[in-house]
């Protein structure tokens, strides 16, 4: 397959049909895989271990009868099994990942290298204070770039990820609204938002009010006025939003919601589009999780967990949740428990001090960035967003007006009459070697395409997707067929994902055993 550039085209070979069945079931190298279990013999075994000698048995008779059931595997079976696994998965590595919201950008090597240095990976945090000195000064360190960054006093590092961040700051609001003995029933939440939102405000007891968007993709601001009231504890409002688009009345919102006697709890898991340019704080936020996964390149998704740090402002900081690193002189000291300046906390999130190796993985980002790259990176984010948007406009249908932020947003206008659906162009991406973007999210706009480059993906990457993108929706007319039948080059073609969703087979039940003969 060649690609002609300047025609923006792909060129297909005339005998490209539909792929041929394979006596074996591997099609390439590309390879069937049983489950282990599946795979495994009784008896067979990778190792030779001399009989255990004279071992007494302290079970008291509690010993296992059956057989244990695990697989049994040579060491060869083993590594090709889990090599083969981790061929059949996509990842930020293998190639281009465009889906919107979640920020998929390379994560440096570099912030590898320095999470495994011992001294941050081989530590357990129930060791002495006195012996990971460092470690500590690392989180208060990115504590201080997170404080920076967003121009807010505190920060509260130790929830998980982007929803736990936000169970964080509305579970802060809720304490602070409630040692003013004002009991709120109220959450105001944009039509636009992510479904953590919503789902984090329905956690904590509150009853969410959905604001409706105009038609420029933004909060209506007559309609949040409208559903203002003594009784909203807060609003969430993202910024920029899911639409790709800033908040251009955040200002106005922070203030009306202020004088209701509310807070304003940013989502800020899309601060990568605006980092070293606006400061959260600037805008009237009293608390904001930031995904360290997205905005600061840490590995997520399968590549590992996430991490949310939430900042807050001043009347929130007093119910952080513990535990907290605070420098004492030149020591610094972990905070454990509810007395002194941590009485009013509203208590615990998670076991320990948050995802550390996330926390050395950031840091090593910004640092290697410095303010001046951060400020880059929001930069060129939203230059190769608009660039995106640029080249696609033309044949897709762009869901609002202008630029954008980071990422840019379709809807399928322009599938009207193909007959080929949002999901059967995703599909038909896969087929061309691309991971599809995020589809039907959000849900303000009909059949939605949503495409986040990120800044880390050179502008050849970036056409390479364009022109692939500007063929299938060329083909959509005429190839509709093609295109219900799409995924055709993959080990699996549709799957009903609802059915996988929501009925997950994640357990191997033995086959049957025959029955022993007498
Ligand atoms: C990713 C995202 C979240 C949730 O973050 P997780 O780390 O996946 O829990 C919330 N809001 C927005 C706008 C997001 O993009």
């Amino acid at each position: 397959m060649t690609m002609d550039r300047s025609q923006g085209r792909v060129q297909r070979p005339a005998n490209d049909a539909a792929p041929v069945a394979t006596a074996s079931g591997h099609r390439g190298l590309v390879l069937e895989e049983a489950l282990i279990f599946e795979q495994g013999q009784v008896g067979r075994t990778g190792v030779d271990l001399p009989e255990p000698t004279a071992m007494l048995s302290r079970l008291g008779g509690l010993d296992r009868q059956g057989a244990i059931g695990l697989p049994g595997l040579a060491e060869p079976q083993v590594v090709r099994h889990f090599t083969r696994l981790s061929q059949k998965n996509y990842g930020i590595d293998s190639g281009f990942f465009p889906l919107g919201s979640c920020t998929m950008k390379h994560n440096p090597r570099l912030n590898e290298k320095m999470a495994r240095l011992p001294g941050f990976g081989d530590i357990h945090p129930l060791q002495p204070e006195s012996t990971v000195q460092g470690a500590l000064a690392l989180i208060h360190e990115l504590a201080h770039w997170l404080t920076t960054l967003t121009g807010m006093p505190a920060v509260a590092l130790s929830p998980a990820a982007g929803a736990h961040g936000e169970f964080c700051g509305m579970a802060a609001i809720r304490a602070a609204l409630a040692a003013r003995g004002d009991v709120r029933r109220r959450v105001l939440v944009p039509e636009s938002a992510h479904g953590t939102n919503p789902a984090t405000a329905a956690a904590l007891g509150y009853e969410v009010d959905p604001i409706p968007a105009t038609a420029r993709g933004r909060v209506d601001l007559a309609a949040f006025k409208a559903k203002l009231g003594s009784d909203v504890a807060a609003t969430m409002i993202t910024n920029p939003n899911t639409c790709g688009l800033f908040e251009d009345e955040i200002q106005e919102i922070a203030h009306l919601i202020h004088g209701a006697g509310g807070f304003f709890y940013c989502d800020g898991a899309n601060f990568n589009a605006i980092v070293g340019r606006v400061r959260p704080a600037d805008l009237g936020v009293d608390a904001m999780h930031i995904n360290l996964h997205k905005t600061f390149s840490t590995p997520h998704g399968g590549g590992g967990p996430g991490s949310g740090p939430v900042v807050l402002s001043a009347d929130l900081a007093p119910y952080a949740p513990l535990p907290m690193v605070v420098l004492e002189g030149d020591r610094y000291r972990v905070v454990e428990t509810a007395d002194g300046s941590a009485a009013a906390t509203f208590g615990r999130l998670k076991a320990f001090h948050g995802q550390m190796g996330m926390f050395v993985r950031a840091l090593a980002y910004m640092k290697s960035h410095g303010a001046d790259g951060l400020r880059q990176v929001a930069t060129d984010a939203v230059l190769n967003a608009n660039y995106v948007l640029a080249r696609l406009k033309g044949r897709l249908t762009a869901s609002f007006d202008g630029p954008t932020m980071h990422e840019a947003l379709f809807d399928d206008r322009f599938l009207k009459d193909t007959g080929v659906s949002t999901l059967d162009f995703a599909k038909a991406l896969i087929d061309e070697g691309f991971h599809p973007m995020t589809m039907y999210f959000p849900l303000v706009v009909h059949g939605a395409m949503l495409i986040e480059p990120t800044e880390t993906e050179s502008k050849e990457a970036i056409d390479q997707f364009c022109d692939t993108v500007l063929s299938l929706a060329e083909r959509a007319a005429s190839e509709a067929d093609a295109f219900h039948a799409s995924p055709r080059l993959t080990p699996r073609r549709r799957l009903d994902e609802t059915q996988a969703a929501r009925k997950p087979t994640l357990r191997w039940t033995p086959p049957a055993l025959p029955a022993a003969a007498e």
